[in-house]
């Protein structure tokens, strides 16, 4: 039980950084307008994430690491997924698959503490913390050293886990994100910020904008806006002047979360295919929001490939949206 505990808990848990995406989903799912990332060793010896979110009862902790126990759906919704996490496996798997504590406190309750490392529980102890959740993950993947072996330097890990923050950080401009490499002890050095965002939703994606992708982006982006068929597309993309020479600053979304996925990418690229060469890449932040019935965002644990009902549409709206956006600039 153990073994098959540990593979499946390797679906979910490829690498560091999916360990984050994880660990960050819930704190958003909780509410939190502040979360604390801290790594250490890109990740592989310690993964905090710390946020001011609505906490776990203590009566509650031990479920909360226990398979398919997720308190986000009911079941009988399994199509209409709205929060980030649905499945009830992130923690369980966590578990799995390195040191796992989790700290919490609930409005009202107070503060309690959990531990599992190979899958075995510890019990539930009282702990101090004002609020929020507290999760530590140390040592990912001890367990399993031919997991282990497949990660890549602490470096290439860190910079995955980066990525990560960055792309949550953009698809929830209202909450504020610190990350930090505490590879060397202490406070560490802060190897990302964004504050939680202010005034309406316009200005808050602006001032994200700008510190994920720079000022001169923000400044510089031109604003989409489109509906096709009841799925719209809002968000900003660059002019072609502002193109990389890698496809790394193309921030996708579909109903909120994260995405990478080949229609998506094609969709952007086909869009400005008559203004860039085919080793310049465009630069956008695009949001797709369609109804949940009508694309599976469930394709793969990770989730982070969709597949929609009618691709077609959906590729017809991103570029069309985008070469009109491009036309009125001037292209
Ligand atoms: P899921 O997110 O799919 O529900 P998880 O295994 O990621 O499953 O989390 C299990 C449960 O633990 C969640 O449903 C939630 O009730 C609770 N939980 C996890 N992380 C947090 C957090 N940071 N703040 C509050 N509750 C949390
Ligand atoms: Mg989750």
């Amino acid at each position: 039980e153990g073994a098959i505990n540990r593979i499946a808990a390797g679906e979910v848990v490829e690498r560091p950084a999916s360990a984050v995406k994880e660990l960050v989903e819930n704190a958003i799912d909780a509410g939190a307008q502040r979360i604390d990332i801290a790594v250490a060793d890109g990740g592989k010896t310690l993964i905090r994430v710390t946020d001011d979110g609505c906490g776990i009862p203590g009566a509650d902790l031990a479920l909360a690491l226990s398979r398919h126990a997720t308190s986000k759906i009911d079941g009988t919704d399994l199509l209409n997924i709205t929060s980030f996490g649905f499945r009830g496996e992130a923690l369980p798997s966590l578990g799995a698959v390195g040191r796992l504590t989790i700290t919490s406190r609930a409005a009202g309750d107070d503060a309690a503490q959990i531990s599992v490392s190979g899958g075995a529980l510890q019990p539930v102890k009282p702990a101090a913390l004002s609020q929020g959740t507290v999760v530590e993950l140390r040592d990912l993947f001890y367990a399993t050293p031919a997991r282990l072996k497949f990660l890549r330097t602490d470096r290439a890990e860190g910079q995955a886990i980066t990525d990560v923050v960055k792309r949550l950080a953009m698809a929830e401009p209202f909450v504020g994100f610190t990350l930090r490499d505490v590879s060397g002890g202490g406070e560490g050095r802060v190897t990302f910020r964004a504050d939680a965002g202010t005034g309406d939703l316009f200005d808050a994606m602006r001032a994200r904008l700008a510190r994920v992708l720079g000022a001169d982006f923000a400044d510089n982006a031109l604003l989409i806006d489109a509906e096709r068929e009841g799925t719209t597309l809002t968000g900003y993309a660059a002019l072609p002047t502002y193109s990389r020479g890698a496809a790394t600053q193309q921030y996708l979304f579909v109903n909120g979360r994260p995405v990478r996925d080949k229609l998506l990418y094609g969709a952007l690229r086909g869009a400005y295919a008559d203004f860039l060469s085919r080793d310049r890449h465009p630069v956008a932040a695009l949001f797709v929001e369609c109804d949940p019935t009508r694309v599976d965002q469930n394709v793969h644990p990770a989730k982070t490939e969709v597949r929609f009902r009618d691709p077609g549409s959906v590729r017809g709206l991103i570029v069309s949206a985008l070469r009109h956006a491009l036309a009125e600039a001037g292209h």
